[in-house]
Order: C-alpha cells, then structure tokens, then sequence
C-alpha cells in the first residue's frame, strides 16, 4: 500500500492567512482543496510538501451565486456544480465538464478550484516513486531529461483539466488571493510555459472564486475523449460555444481544446474562420479541419497520439454539430 509522506496541516480561515503561510514556507508548502489529485500524487513521492495549508476553512469560497452572471467559490465540489439547476440550465458545458471529471467519490470531493489548478500529466510522471526510480526519473521530477522528447529542454506534460477548456471558451475569470492583496486574470492567463510551470499565478496565491460571465444566446458544449466512460482523465477535451443569427450565422465561436499540450489550446483560426458563415455540415467539416492543427499531442498518454490527434477533428465536428442540432454521429 502506498502511503502518504509525513507533513503538518494547517488550516486558516481567510485566504490572505492561507496565501501568508505558503509565502512564509515557500517551495516547503503546498494548498490542499479537495485532495483529490494531491494525496495520490504524494503517495507517490510526486509532491513531498512539509506543511500543506488547508483551504475548507476558507471563508467566502464556498458558495455557488447566478445571478446574472455566475460565480463559483473554489471550493464548490464537482458534483455541486455539475447538479446545481441555473448551472445546467444557463452554463450546460460547464455543468457538463464537472459532471464528466472522474467518478462520483472523486467529485464529491474534487473541487472546481482543485480542477483548474490540477497538476499536468505524463505516462513516465504519474507512477510510483519506484517506477520511476526504474527508468532514473524525468525532469518534472527528481530527474533531468525528458523521457518523451528527450532532447527537449521543456516538459510536455499534458494539461488534463475538463473544466478548464470550457472556462476558457466562456471567457471566465478567476480571483487570485495574494498575502496583501487580490487580483482578477482570465482563465486563459492561468496557464505557465510547460509541463513543469504550468500554473501562471504566484505559488502563494490562492484561487479563490470564478466568474463565468452571462452567456445568454450561447450554444456550449464539451465533449470527452476517453478509454472508459468513467474515472479516466481526458485524453481529449473539447470546449465550444458559438451565438448564431436567426439564419444560423456564427456570429462568435470559441473552440477551446483540452489534454493535447500543456495548457488548454484556443484553436483560434478555426474560430475565425467559423464567424459570418452559415453553421452547416460544410462549413463544420472545413472549421474542423483547422482547429485540430494546433493539438500536439505526443506519446505520454492513454491510446496512441496520432489517432489522438485525429480525433481532435473528428470531436470538434461532433461539438460543432451538437451546437447546429445536427446529428454528432456518436455511436453512443
Ligand atoms: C482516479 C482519478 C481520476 C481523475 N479523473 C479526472 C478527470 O477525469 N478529469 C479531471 O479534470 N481531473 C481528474 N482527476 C483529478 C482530480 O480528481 C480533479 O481534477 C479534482 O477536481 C481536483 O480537485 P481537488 O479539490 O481534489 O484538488 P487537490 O487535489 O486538492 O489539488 C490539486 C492541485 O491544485 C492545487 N489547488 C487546489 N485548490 C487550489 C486553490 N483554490 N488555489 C490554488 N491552488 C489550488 C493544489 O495545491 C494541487 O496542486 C482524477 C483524479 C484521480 C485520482
Ligand atoms: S513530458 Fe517529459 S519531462 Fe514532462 S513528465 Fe513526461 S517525461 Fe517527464
């Protein structure tokens, strides 16, 4: 049985107190929501935080508000999301991206702040301390080669959030808590360099709310790509959320694509190309083709990458024809 390093707990109750104490500890400390990805990745030696700062008793972090638009307390679990009646009837593919993550025990304890700060991952990374002593360590941890692309001199980690595309694709924000003071950035602003540093915020901060903004007249999706229909991460996200004109004219798109690079990717040209054009089987075909480009997906996960990349088109098409009410050819 793996078990848990040793390390002292600690448990404020604001976020400033919290944001002090990781500031105070430095590379020693780690914030813990749910523990949901945490625990299992200190079991195996991943993470070997001396003092881990507690958030549950945070205060202002957890409660869900939707007026008109939404805000998420980090701590909000999963499930809450995913169940939560204005969420599903006003943000469908955010609902829909908790309610994939995981299996229900892992909801119930998973938060949606955990969710978008979840570490990377990497066939040759999430194995046990012996397994990867075995092959002599990579460099995300304890090593220093990339064991994937080893003449790289950057870690391709996979970013493997499900929410984090659809944050993304809706243009939300979240709240950072410093020692001192907060501050707001997008979602998209989020995400760091690599595999390694792929959070952009300051370790100390805390992610304490997200604001999703009225998305009203939107059409959302996120579709999953995974080996079983439950408990594995993606292997494939995709976000997409388009307003059309009565005539079916996309007047905006987001395509936000998940687990094929380091941080979700924005397939920007495809979005583009999707705007003042009719929303039919042609136009989805053609709007496909350019958004699976930018995925990189490389051999550090389930199944093989190049069918992965394939798919990438292949479940852009499916979202974009879920938003046109045309038939996703989904077997399932
Ligand atoms: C078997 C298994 C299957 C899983 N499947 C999926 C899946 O399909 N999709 C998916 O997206 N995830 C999956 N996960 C990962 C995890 O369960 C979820 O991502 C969950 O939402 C993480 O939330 P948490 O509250 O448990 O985070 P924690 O485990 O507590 O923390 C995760 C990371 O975020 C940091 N952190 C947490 N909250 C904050 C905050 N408020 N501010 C700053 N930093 C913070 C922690 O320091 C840690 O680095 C899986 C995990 C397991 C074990
Ligand atoms: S991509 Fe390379 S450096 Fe990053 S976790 Fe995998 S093997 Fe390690």
């Amino acid at each position: 049985m793996l078990r848990l390093p040793p390390f002292r707990y600690a448990a404020p109750s604001t976020a400033e107190g919290a944001a002090r104490l990781l500031a105070e500890y430095g590379p020693d400390a780690m914030p813990v929501a749910g523990g949901t990805d945490l625990y299992p990745n200190m079991k195996r030696r991943q993470f070997t935080p001396r003092v881990l700062v507690g958030l549950r008793g945070l205060q202002g972090v957890h409660g869900i508000e939707a007026n008109g638009s939404l805000t998420l307390g980090a701590m909000v679990t999963l499930t809450e999301v995913a169940d939560h009646p204005a969420v599903r009837e006003r943000w469908p593919a955010v609902a829909r991206a908790a309610g994939l993550v995981s299996s229900p025990p892992l909801r119930n304890a998973g938060t949606i702040g955990g969710n978008l700060c979840v570490d990377t991952r990497c066939n040759y990374y999430n194995q046990t301390e012996f397994w990867r002593a075995s092959i002599g360590y990579c460099m995300k941890k304890d090593g220093d080669i990339c064991l994937v692309a080893p003449g790289s001199d950057v870690c391709w980690a996979l970013s493997s959030s499900d929410t984090a595309p659809v944050m993304i694709a809706l243009g939300a924000e979240v709240t950072l808590a410093g020692p001192r003071e907060e501050r707001r950035i997008r979602v998209a602003e989020l995400y760091g360099p690599d595999g390694i540093a792929y959070l952009a915020k300051r370790p100390e901060e805390i992610l304490t709310r997200i604001h999703v903004p009225d998305r009203g007249g939107w059409s959302m999706t996120y579709r999953k790509l995974r080996r079983r229909g439950s408990i594995d991460f993606p292997i494939l996200g995709v976000a997409a959320a388009v307003r059309l004109t009565r005539e079916r004219v996309v007047e905006e798109a987001r395509l936000v694509l998940g687990a094929v690079h380091t941080a979700p990717v924005v397939a920007r040209d495809a979005e583009e190309f999707l705007r003042g054009r009719v929303l039919d089987g042609d136009t989805i075909e053609m709007a496909a083709g350019i958004a699976y480009k930018p995925a990189k997906p490389l051999d550090n996960a389930d199944l093989s990458y190049a069918w992965r990349k394939r798919m990438a088109r292949i479940e852009v098409a499916r979202a974009l024809r879920e938003l046109a009410g045309l038939p996703t050819g989904d077997l399932c």
